[in-house]
């Protein structure tokens, strides 16, 4: 940490017992590629080793779907493993695996894009669903140019 500061002006400022700090935005700029590199190649990676719409609504549920304030840790990992190993695509299938995987955590429903409550609800299977069942988001948005390609 200290390597990151030491060509950089930094203002301190001390009132009382309140201290501010500022932070220079190339401090932001170097943490944003260990983000990266830790957090999200992973997924990537898992994303490129099989590409499909499983992987894809899988990747979406465990990086972003539960990005919110107040939900549980456990969340986006549960969601993960449940999509990925549900047989088929389904969303009653999928929320009943999700359930499975909180080990008798009881999740709020209104809250969880993963809940099901019957054909074109609002849980990620059915918003995501196209002709032939549920589409490969991350291509789609590929194909789209909606997304970076990643090198
Ligand atoms: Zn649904």
């Amino acid at each position: 940490m200290r390597a990151l500061f030491r060509d950089r002006p930094l203002g301190w400022r001390a009132t009382g017992y309140n201290v501010v700090v500022m932070l220079p935005l190339k401090f932001f700029e170097r943490l944003s590629c260990m983000y990266q590199a830790q957090m999200m190649d992973p997924w990537w990676q898992e994303y490129d080793k099989k590409p499909g719409p499983r992987r894809a609504l899988a990747l979406f549920a465990g990086q972003y779907a539960y990005e919110r304030q107040g939900r549980a840790r456990s969340y986006p990992h549960a969601a993960y493993f449940a999509i990925d190993e549900t047989p088929t695509l389904n969303g009653a299938k999928i929320w009943e695996a999700f359930r499975g995987e909180l080990h008798g955590d009881r999740p709020n429903a209104k809250l969880n894009p993963l809940y099901h409550t019957g054909a074109r609800c609002n849980c990620v299977c059915c918003v995501f669903a196209g002709d032939g069942g549920v589409e490969d988001i991350i291509e789609y948005a590929m194909r789209r140019n909606r997304c970076r390609s990643r090198a």
